[in-house]
């Protein structure tokens, strides 16, 4: 844990997992004033623990400082201390295919404030929990729902950057998706309910006669640094890959439609419902989301080459 003094954050120390002491007057529990992140490390088969792009989720959380008011550690400062984290927890890395641990830093306004105000002291944790892979055997094709009705997001709200208060209002949605048998929902904006915007924890790519494309990241959608990174490996696979408005008449229509975040990495769209109406994509795993997530997922458990830079490897 790491707290705020004049500006700088005081060094901070290792401790076993457990509850966090705070005043019931901190700005986290009453203004939701908070960040987090989600990252993961994997183990290789010489030892070496693999970290994908750590300095994106360090830039990614100051910008969602920015947004929610609080000062945040520098870029060095969240690698740094991600890195201790995980060595600390070596012996929790799942060895190399059968997981990898999931990292959640967060940034929490801790200090006492009673009226509406930004807090006075800030904490910075990271805690860490091993984790099996997305899928436990080859691709499952997710069933997403539209809603409609709830958004997670709003024009001029936080939902462009990582703050805690952006799930809470999808949670009631959610359980109902999920208690009808859907995977996930996707949400669309909210001023025309006709945009594609995102999946609750992953980004949405759409494939039609073998181009690319992903909703343009705007205010409402989270910048996520898979999509990004897929943006990137496909344009070198020599895809066309376009950032734009996606209508939901589109994504119905599309060749294959596919999710991308730190969880599902590349997760194939088996089928989406809409108004009552299932559409189904092909077979449900297609060819271009098999191939991305191939990709992907060798670099990120180090088993091809880093051209790109992306990933810091820990002995
Ligand atoms: N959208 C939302 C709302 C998310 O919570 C996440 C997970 N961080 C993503 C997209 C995917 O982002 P990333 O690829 O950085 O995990």
């Amino acid at each position: 844990a790491k707290s705020l003094e004049d500006g700088i954050f005081t060094k901070g120390q290792l401790q076993r997992f457990g509850p966090i002491h705070m005043s019931p007057c901190a700005g986290v529990l009453n203004y939701g004033q908070g960040v987090f992140e989600g990252m993961k490390a994997y183990r290789k088969a010489d030892g070496s623990i693999l970290l994908f792009r750590p300095e994106e989720n360090g830039l990614r959380m100051r910008m969602g400082a920015e947004r929610m008011c609080m000062p945040a550690p520098t870029v060095e400062q969240f690698v740094d201390a991600v890195k201790q984290t995980v060595l600390a927890n070596k012996r929790w890395i799942p060895p190399p295919g059968k997981g990898s641990l999931y990292i959640r830093p967060m940034l929490l306004g801790t200090g006492s404030v009673l009226g509406l105000a930004p807090a006075s002291e800030y904490t910075f944790l990271i805690f860490v929990s091993p984790v099996g892979n997305y899928f436990k055997e080859g691709l499952a094709p997710l069933d997403l729902i539209i809603e409609t009705e709830i958004h997670r997001a709003i024009p001029g709200g936080t939902g462009g950057v990582k703050a805690i208060g952006n799930y809470s209002p999808v949670l009631k949605a959610q359980s109902i998706a999920k208690d009808k048998g859907y995977s996930d929902i996707l949400y669309l904006d909210s001023a025309h309910k006709k945009y594609v915007e995102e999946v609750s924890s992953c980004n949405i790519f759409v494939v039609k006669h073998n181009i690319i494309s992903t909703p343009t990241v705007s205010g409402t959608i989270l910048p996520g640094i898979t999509r990004k990174s897929i943006i990137e490996i496909a344009r070198r696979q020599g895809f066309q890959v376009e950032e734009r408005l996606i209508s939901v008449e589109e994504l119905l229509v599309a060749d294959e439609v596919f999710c991308t975040g730190t969880a599902v990495v590349v997760s194939p769209v088996g089928s989406i419902t809409y108004l009552e109406k299932r559409i189904k994509y092909g077979n449900g795993v297609g060819i271009v989301s098999q191939q991305l997530y191939s990709a992907l997922t060798s670099l990120q458990m180090g088993l091809t080459e880093d051209t790109m830079g992306w990933t810091v490897v820990l002995d």
